[in-house]
């Protein structure tokens, strides 16, 4: 127990200390790309997670994972690219697209030879299945076959096989070890401390390079497909280290959540021919995206159920739905191709889906925002004169991060692709930067005496209010004022409500002090960290006065390049402040046109239809 008498709480806790080059803090798809590369290189790596690495969320990502292999058609690494750009309506990083494009196959071949089972062509090769958003000849084509998949359990099948490789490379894993802070001395990140879940003990560990891979933070709204782990614990780390967040504001909903439980039907179910319709029975996206129709991208798709439901064209008895038809397919080509929605669709609505429709509705799905970073993963504390300064011994990957390649809105399949194509990256970089031959950096007692005196405060909070009420009414002003349309008075709104609950954190009541399998205190960890996401995600919001991908304003319905195409970077101080200020939008590729690299013409910003 703690001592309320001694000086710092923080000295009575039982310490565990370690030293390593490498920590990488989660292992979901990027943290276990991130480890074993690092592994592979011979860096001493550490990877901690509060879930077993086989549960991360990356295990629930069904559809697949988008490269320009061509097994299924022409394809072209440009296009990919273009699509990309044109997904993230003209806010990500074109450095950072093109690598994402250009190392794809690589990396998916990689995962093949590491042994992940995708399903088959008749010729034995990868299947790809057409995705939203990804098109031929830079969008003037029909639907593209890109997105690898292994059934519809691609996510699955990555991280089991990056686990086993990266036990192989003798990867050292701390498995239900949640990470409180980032161990930060004079401007740099040396280390991270941890709590052992499942025996109390405090574990303090010091690293040349600290790579955060925790995953998005969905659970900021009412309803999500994310896990219940995903609660933006790093985007929490780095807003409490001082450092910004960025394009928190553009938040992904998914069109096809099945309606009231929000588990996640894939957009292969549309790239397999799957449609939508409103009450009349009309397949409505034919008339909103004449070519790209039921594949368009998602805040598109998503914008144009919203809209047939306010006019008054939902299914169901409230008219509050729209239904998702797969009743026309192929039986055998569901069970093949499809089997594990098939089970969600009987499960969660209660639907034979050859046979019925599946009531679907817009559901929050993914954040594009994040940890800003540079290509190579590195974390940026950027400043007016330094844009792309980096941060010495840290770096983000994954959801968690910000590269940007999503920019303004991801394309389906390319969160996959990003985890593993970054996470190598990270790797390459970390393999460059971290010098072998100097000492790993020495504990800074005083850092990790501040992080344990803040843990032992909220663990022996003694407030009115539980931590369960305090989330439900974050993810409900979330759900209702930082939604699928957005106005002034939504945001404003959501500001006041959200930095309201941030003061109702004082009145906090933690329940159990114990120090094992406390899922009271975690729970509590996690909703500060989830309330720094979606603080900055609203007021990010409020300030973005225009549209652009999955920031839709009903008072500024159009993109706005001329005083709009920057990044938001967030700070918010302990009282709940949030400060913000902007970057430019990298707009120089990696390699020139003569040199094989894209037509720069062809990614000019231009108006976004599908
Ligand atoms: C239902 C669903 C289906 C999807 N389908 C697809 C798809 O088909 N194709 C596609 O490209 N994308 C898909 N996505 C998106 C994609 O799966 C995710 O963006 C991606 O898996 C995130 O991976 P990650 O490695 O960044 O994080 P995660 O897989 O979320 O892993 C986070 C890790 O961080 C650890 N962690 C977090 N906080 C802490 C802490 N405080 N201490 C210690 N450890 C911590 C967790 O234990 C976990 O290991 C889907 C997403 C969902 C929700």
């Amino acid at each position: 127990m703690a001592d309320q008498n001694t000086k710092s709480a923080a000295k009575a806790y039982n310490y565990i200390d370690h030293k390593f080059d490498v920590i990488v803090v989660g292992a979901g798809g990027a943290g276990l790309r991130a480890t074993l590369g690092m592994a592979e290189q011979g860096l001493k790596t550490a990877c901690i997670t509060k879930v077993f690495p086989t549960r991360s969320h990356t295990v629930a990502a069904q559809g697949g994972i988008a490269a320009s292999l061509r097994n299924m058609g022409p394809d072209h690494w440009h296009w990919h690219m273009y699509d990309t750009v044109k997904g993230s309506d003209w806010l990500g990083d074109t450095d950072a697209m093109e690598y994402l494009a250009r190392q794809a196959p690589a990396a998916v071949y990689e995962l093949e030879h590491y042994g992940v089972p995708f399903s088959r062509t008749e010729e034995g090769k990868i299947y790809q299945r057409p995705f939203g958003g990804h098109m031929q000849n830079f969008g003037d084509g029909p639907p593209v076959q890109r997105t690898c998949a292994a059934a519809d359990r691609t996510g699955h099948a990555i991280l089991h096989t990056l686990y086993g490789q990266s036990l192989r490379n003798n990867a050292q894993f701390f498995i239900e070890y949640f990470a409180l802070d980032l161990i930060m001395t004079d401007g740099v990140c040396t280390g991270v401390v941890a709590w052992n879940l499942d025996d109390g003990t405090i574990h303090r560990f010091s690293a040349k390079m600290v790579v955060l891979a925790t995953g998005g933070y969905g659970r900021a709204y009412f309803s999500a497909t994310s896990a219940h782990t995903c609660t933006g614990d790093g985007g929490g780390m780095v807003a409490r280290a001082g450092l910004p967040l960025q394009d928190m504001e553009f938040v992904q909903f998914h069109p096809t959540g099945i309606y009231g439980a929000g588990c996640l039907i894939t957009e292969g179910a549309r790239g397999e021919g799957g449609y939508l319709v409103n009450s009349e029975g009309e397949r409505f996206m034919e008339r909103y995206a004449p070519s790209a129709k039921d594949l368009a991208s998602r805040d598109v798709v998503s914008r144009c159920m919203t809209m047939e439901i306010r006019e008054g064209r939902g299914v169901g008895k409230n008219k509050d739905h729209i239904f998702l038809h797969l009743d026309h397919l192929d039986p055998a080509v569901l069970h093949e191709r499809l089997p594990g929605i098939s089970e969600s669709a009987k499960i969660f609505a209660g639907v034979d889906l050859t046979k019925e429709p599946i009531p679907v509705l817009p559901t929050v799905h993914y954040n594009m925002g994040g940890v800003p970073t540079n290509y190579w993963g590195e974390v940026l504390n950027p400043t007016a004169d330094e844009p792309d300064r980096v941060l010495p011994g840290l770096m983000a990957v994954g959801e968690a991060g910000c590269a940007s390649v999503h920019g303004a809105n991801r394309l389906g399949s390319n969160s996959l692709i990003d985890l593993v194509v970054f996470g190598r990256a990270a790797a390459i970089r970390a393999g460059e930067v971290i010098d072998r031959d100097t000492a790993i950096p020495d504990l800074n007692e005083a850092a990790c005496d501040a992080i344990m005196d803040r843990f032992d405060r909220i663990r022996n909070a003694n407030g009115t209010t539980s931590t369960a009420v305090i989330r439900e009414r974050m993810q409900r002003a979330m759900q209702e004022d930082a939604a699928v349309f957005r106005t002034q008075e939504s945001l404003e709104q959501g500001c006041k409500r959200i930095s309201a609950i941030w003061q109702e954190l004082g009145d906090i009541k933690v329940h159990d002090r114990s120090m094992i399998w406390n899922s009271d205190l975690v729970e509590t960890l996690e909703l500060y960290n989830l309330m720094a996401n979606a603080i900055t995600t609203v007021y990010g919001a409020e300030a973005r006065k225009e549209s652009r991908g999955a920031h839709a304003r009903e008072d500024y319905s159009e993109r706005d390049d001329a005083n709009w195409r920057k990044h938001t970077l967030a700070w918010i101080d302990d009282a709940g402040n949030v400060k913000l200020d902007y970057r430019g939008v990298k707009l120089d590729p990696l390699l020139k046109e003569q040199d094989g690299g894209i037509p720069l013409a062809k990614i000019a910003p231009k108006k976004r239809v599908y």
